[in-house]
């Protein structure tokens, strides 16, 4: 990954948040507050605002300036979530280009990061059960001799089969833990974005 590739995956990610701030909405309409499509496309329009003066040296500068972006510009608990995260992702990636064992280290440390600040564990309910099978099939790609693109691709894959396990469980983290077992039924809001920045990471390396 280059600068120009970790330009594309924010671009990429930008507009599917775009694309999908309605759905993300929705879901949140349904366990929270009704703000995550607006809080993920607030953070985001501030991101592309953010880079396109920003003479990034290395992916990890494109990365970290989107983390700190989005803790500042979002105010719900998914800005600084996803904020720690990319800033994380930024600040194993610091050469020129990183390679697939290197951007698996960053991701390794993002989802770190989310589960020290936010303290969900697989099942609760959030993005890490989106993030977590993510991470997993990433390095089991590269294990089984796959480059980035097919980790990407597979990661993109486990993100989304995540995201739908979601529905089926109770929240225990975040604003949808308040309503208990009315939360079963719907799938995550913040899983599903998730699943969003993890294909659009298949969709440039693929490009
Ligand atoms: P808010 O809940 O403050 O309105 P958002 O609506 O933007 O923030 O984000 C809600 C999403 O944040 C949830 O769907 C969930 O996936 C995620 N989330 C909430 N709390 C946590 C946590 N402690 N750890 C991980 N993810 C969390
Ligand atoms: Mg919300
Ligand atoms: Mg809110």
């Amino acid at each position: 990954m280059d600068v120009a590739l970790a330009r594309a995956w924010v671009e990429a990610i930008a507009e599917a948040i775009d694309q999908h701030t309605d759905q993300l909405t929705q879901l949140d309409s349904a366990v929270g507050d009704a703000d995550h499509g607006a809080n993920m496309r607030r953070g985001f329009t501030a991101v592309r605002a953010a880079l396109a003066e920003f003479p990034a040296e290395t992916p990890g500068d494109v990365l970290v300036r989107t983390g700190s972006t989005l803790v500042s510009s979002v105010g719900g608990a998914s800005g600084p979530l996803y904020g720690s995260a990319f800033r994380a992702i930024g600040k194993v990636l610091t050469g020129p280009v990183a390679d697939a064992g290197q951007v698996l280290s960053g991701l390794t440390d993002g989802l770190a990061a989310v589960q020290r600040l936010g303290a969900a564990v697989p099942g609760d309910k959030t993005i890490v059960d989106a993030y977590t099978p993510a991470v997993a099939a990433f390095e089991q790609e590269l294990w089984d001799g796959g480059d980035l693109r097919a980790a990407a691709a597979r990661a993109a894959d486990a993100a989304e089969e995540g995201m739908r396990a979601t529905s089926a469980l109770q929240a225990r983290k975040g604003r949808a833990s308040y309503l208990g077992s009315r939360s079963v039924g719907h799938q995550d809001p913040g899983a599903t974005s998730t699943a969003l920045v993890f294909r659009a990471l298949a969709e440039v390396t693929a490009r």
